[in-house]
């Protein structure tokens, strides 16, 4: 059984809609990227299977359970957990406080302190540093980490790359291949094409708020995914048409 299915969800932002019936399914230990452009409804999508952001329609099930209604406090405590654009830390609060304040919502398993500090050496100096007072690269493995002591099944990460130099996301894509190495099952929104397909098993690109191409980051080529991601193939498709 998928340890996370999603089956025809639809989300609004008020009359807007944002994602269109959208179905798939992530097996355990899975890591499956979503693309597409901007506004496309990425971050809707995974804020709805976060809890964070109710949807208008379908499902998301959860090992099999109906979580749609699930607040998002209380689907943390399921094992889903969300690192959110723009990392959203307790910016007076230190690294570890913020680490062990998501431990607290979150429920028991391996992931401690020291577990994040081995996963992520470089929080180890800052584990006692202002997370406002730490560098971007510091301040996503601290995102990072925070979800993870949550213990999730299910990490969901939103644009981790967002405002990094190249050098400080390879750093942090190193460090999220040792979870995936680990078993951890991900479900994760990138803008760039070559690290998504590098990191995942599975992409799922995304247009207009509807998944337009899916398949085995293997057997998908980037110019397949370039023509989805802008609809080049609709676009080619509406002027042959008769
Ligand atoms: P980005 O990469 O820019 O974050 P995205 O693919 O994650 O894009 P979303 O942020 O999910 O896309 O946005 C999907 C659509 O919903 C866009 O048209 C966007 O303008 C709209 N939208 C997103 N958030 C809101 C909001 N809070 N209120 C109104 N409309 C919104």
């Amino acid at each position: 059984m998928s340890l996370l299915s999603i089956e025809r969800l639809e989300c609004r932002h008020g009359l807007l809609q944002a994602v269109r019936g959208v179905s798939f399914a992530v097996a355990r230990g899975e890591t499956v990227a979503l693309v597409g452009a901007n506004g496309a409804g990425k971050t809707t999508l995974l804020r709805a299977i976060a809890g964070a952001h109710p949807p208008s329609g379908g499902r998301v099930l959860l090992d099999g359970r109906d979580i749609t209604t699930v607040p998002a406090h209380k689907r943390v405590g399921l094992g889903v957990a969300l690192v959110p654009e723009g990392r959203r830390l307790f910016a007076h609060l230190t690294v570890e406080e913020n680490l062990l304040l998501a431990r607290a919502a979150g429920r028991p398993g391996r992931w401690t302190v020291d577990a994040v500090m081995e996963a992520f050496p470089n929080l180890v100096k800052r584990r006692h540093h202002k997370a406002g007072l730490l560098s971007g690269g510091e301040q996503q493995a601290t995102a990072i980490g925070r979800a993870l002591m949550t213990n999730p099944d299910v990490l969901l990460l939103d644009e981790v790359s967002l405002g990094l130099s190249p050098l400080v996301v390879d750093r942090v894509y190193e460090q999220l291949q040792g979870l995936i190495a680990t078993g951890t099952t991900i479900v994760l929104v990138e803008q760039d094409l070559n690290r998504a397909m590098r990191v995942a098993d599975r992409v799922l690109c995304m247009l207009e708020g509807a998944v337009v191409l899916e398949g085995a980051a293997r057997d998908l080529t980037r110019d397949a995914i370039t023509e989805a991601y802008f609809g080049l193939g609709r676009a080619r498709h509406a002027e042959t048409a008769p």
